[in-house]
């Protein structure tokens, strides 16, 4: 591989402006986290931090795939910073090793079985790990990826839905599911808000969501700055912190369950359940 470099404006067919996905205000201040024309901006009325400009695809899943787009960042990281991107590496390994934290077993310390659904399921492997004792779903915006994820589902009961995951989670019953994951998901998201208030229909009373996300006040975003690994351009639209996620979830009605070990600003990310109530 010669030269790789992140996707620019060029390479997407269409730019689209956006409020504060928290609180729908306008007004914002733009940060000095900008690559390209890509900027990051936080609200004056909610501290909420986002991209204002954001790609939007054409057709589902033919211009963008996080995971295409994910090479060439890594690609690019290694080339910018090649001792960071080793220690970064090596963390992956460590946590390898020595065992990780997963949403999968988040959901087994609320539920044994039922009806689990990923958002943002890629090609479905992650959830098909689950077990035994769950129907597996998922929503995609990629068809090659969902068509992978809908053959392994199948085989535990459900199915992928191709589509954004606003509309896609519109498919289901209402209080069809038990559980869901939205596994580094939520940043991508244009509409987090509307992905999370739909999700609360769909989700049964007592249902669960457990939520990983880039924690934006983690130590390392303040330390490594503009190389944290929470920034990706353009593909990550949305730089939650446990304030923000939470007040998100409880306006749209959520039991918030953050414990402080969710929270470390020694992590990267930030973990929630969200639980509609009974
Ligand atoms: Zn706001």
């Amino acid at each position: 591989m010669d030269e790789v470099i992140g996707l620019s404006s060029s390479e997407t067919s269409r730019v689209e402006t956006r409020n504060c996905p928290l609180c729908e205000g306008q007004r914002a201040r733009g940060l000095s986290y900008q690559r390209d024309e890509w900027r990051i901006v936080q609200c004056e009325r909610c501290s909420f931090v986002y991209m204002p400009e954001i790609p939007v695809l054409d057709e589902v899943g033919t211009t963008f795939e996080w995971s295409q787009s994910f090479a060439a960042e890594t690609a690019r990281r290694r080339k910018a910073s090649p001792l960071l991107s080793r220690i970064d590496q090596w963390t992956r390994i460590r946590t390898r090793m020595f065992g990780r934290r997963t949403p999968i077993n988040d959901v087994k310390r609320f539920i044994a079985r039922g009806r689990v659904l990923d958002l943002g399921c890629g090609n479905g492997s992650y959830l098909a790990s689950a077990g035994q004792g769950f129907e597996l779903y998922g929503i995609d915006i990629s068809p090659a990826l969902t068509r992978e994820a809908d053959r392994l589902f199948r085989a535990h009961g459900g199915y992928a839905v191709c589509a954004p995951c606003t509309k896609g989670l519109e498919l289901f019953e209402p209080n069809f599911f038990d559980a869901a994951i939205l596994r580094s998901y939520l940043e991508h998201e244009p509409d987090p808000r509307g992905v999370l208030t739909n999700l609360f229909s769909a989700l049964r009373p007592n249902g669960v969501a457990v939520i990983k996300v880039p924690n934006y006040v983690s130590w390392n975003r303040y330390l490594r700055g503009p190389k944290w690994c929470g920034f990706r351009f353009p593909d990550h639209v949305n730089y939650f912190t446990p304030a923000t996620l939470r007040q998100m979830a409880e306006d749209i009605g959520y039991r918030v369950i953050i414990r402080w070990q969710d929270r470390l600003p020694t992590d990267d990310n930030v973990w929630a359940v969200l639980q509609r109530p009974a």
